[in-house]
């Protein structure tokens, strides 16, 4: 089984080798969206799936396939019908992460996720009418991209330590400081970021900045990495940018507030591409030990491979469903930082785990580029990494449990 055999389970788990377990889960899922889900699968596999190898190894997505998902409005699932998208419910943003984990290449949902769920969200929460019309309406067609620029060379987890400056001249705002491992961050026409425009505050002095790319000072240097080798992950300097006054998202000094009010939904989305990940990587794993032989038998019939399947099937099982009663909760307006937390702790350790196990099964050939387990492994990796690290997301759940610190939706007001 080469990597450009690699087929989709169907939705209803036929012929994937954990159907018994996927059929008797509770499903939230509607005959409409599962029809959705067909029909992005097939959009997929006829525009994406054949041409992964290509841009896994570019280290780029190309500008059409932008344009492709925002023909098919992909991309305005979450946004009002006003500016393009289809005010849809939240199951069908669910299916598209699952979906795109089953693509194998982090770096193509990164490249997809940064514009459509990190820039998008902020400008629809954030932006004034006059921004929507200008950034959103184009993006949700797909005809210009973004980026979201919050970390920084001195450090990614500790967001208040943020360096980069905005401080008023005239009639703008002149932006310096560096960005570093953003997604996008070289190619996109925009990027939304984070900077200090009260240097003598903390959490409080932040905001955030809709960028143009062209804008005299922005320069952006791709980065090599382990994975997510799609995407075009980038360090970006501002020197002596110029950016107006209309182009400040939302008020002043509350880019704190915004950026932690968008981290519940970012981390139930890596959690929920985590989980699918993981089953993806078990269902090839299941095809492939169902055929490769050794000592005059199929490996699948040891049992020491078959119980370690049958351990990492469970968890996943559990795994999904925790995340999917989370995404039920959250569609009922609930602000569930420790949950959010815990879940994309336990789904990105858990594909971790899968994804190493999956390459130890297909032996000397799980390492090889021309199977599927290597690249999933190594992306995998970065899901303890971006959007807080596990250590981080431990740091919360432990407030929270330990010291019953009660997270509340950021008070707006509070923060000025
Ligand atoms: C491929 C890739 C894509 C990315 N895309 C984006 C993007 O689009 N936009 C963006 O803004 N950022 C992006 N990031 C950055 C990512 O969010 C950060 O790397 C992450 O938040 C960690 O920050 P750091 O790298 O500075 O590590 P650090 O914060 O320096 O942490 C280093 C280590 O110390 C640990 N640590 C730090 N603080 C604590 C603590 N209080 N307690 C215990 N342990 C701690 C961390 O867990 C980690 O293990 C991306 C990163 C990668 C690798």
């Amino acid at each position: 089984m080469l990597i450009d055999d690699i087929q989709y389970e169907n939705a209803e788990g036929k012929n994937d080798g954990i159907s018994l377990s996927r059929s008797s889960e509770i499903s939230p899922f509607s005959e409409e969206h599962v029809l959705f889900r067909q029909s992005f699968r097939a959009f997929l596999e006829k525009e994406v799936i054949p041409n992964i190898n290509k841009w896994e190894k570019e280290g780029e997505i190309p500008f059409e396939i932008y344009i492709k998902f925002g023909e098919m409005g992909y991309f305005g699932l979450d946004f009002s019908e006003k500016y393009g998208g289809s005010d849809s419910d939240i199951w069908y943003t669910v299916i598209l992460h699952e979906e795109m984990a089953k693509v194998n290449s982090g770096g193509f949902a990164a490249a997809m996720g940064a514009h459509f769920f990190l820039a998008l969200i902020h400008i629809n929460a954030e932006g004034n009418e006059e921004q929507k019309q200008k950034y959103l309406v184009p993006s949700i067609k797909g005809k210009t991209y973004g980026c979201m620029a919050v970390t920084e060379p001195f450090g990614g987890s500790d967001v208040k330590a943020i360096r980069t400056t905005a401080v008023k001249k005239n009639n703008h705002y002149v932006i310096n400081g560096n960005k570093t491992f953003i997604t996008n961050g070289v190619n996109s026409d925009y990027i939304i970021a984070a900077a200090k425009t009260d240097l003598k505050a903390d959490s409080k002095g932040l905001s955030l900045f809709i960028i143009d790319r062209k804008t005299p000072g922005v320069t952006a240097t791709k980065l090599d990495k382990l994975g997510w080798r799609a995407s075009d992950t980038g360090e970006i300097a501002f020197d002596n940018v110029k950016v107006p006054f209309e182009n400040l998202l939302g008020e002043e000094n509350k880019g704190f507030y915004y950026i932690m009010e968008h981290f519940v939904s970012e981390r139930l989305s890596m959690a929920v591409a985590s989980s699918a990940t993981a089953q993806h990587a078990i269902d090839i794993t299941i095809k492939y030990i169902n055929e490769r032989e050794a000592f005059g038998q199929k490996i699948g019939k040891f049992q020491v491979l078959r119980h370690r399947i049958a351990q990492m099937a469970s968890e996943i099982q559990l795994n999904k469903q925790f995340v999917y009663s989370l995404y039920k909760r959250f569609e009922n307006s609930e602000y569930l930082v420790k949950e959010a937390s815990m879940a994309k702790l336990l789904a990105t350790q858990l594909c971790d785990r899968v994804t190493f196990q999956c390459l130890q099964m297909f032996g000397g050939y799980g390492y090889m580029e021309d199977y599927p387990l290597a690249r999933m492994w190594r992306d995998s990796r970065l899901g303890q990494i971006g959007g807080g690290t596990s250590e981080i997301l431990c740091e919360i759940i432990a407030k929270s449990i330990i010291d019953k610190k009660g997270y509340k939706v950021p008070d707006n007001n509070k923060i000025s």
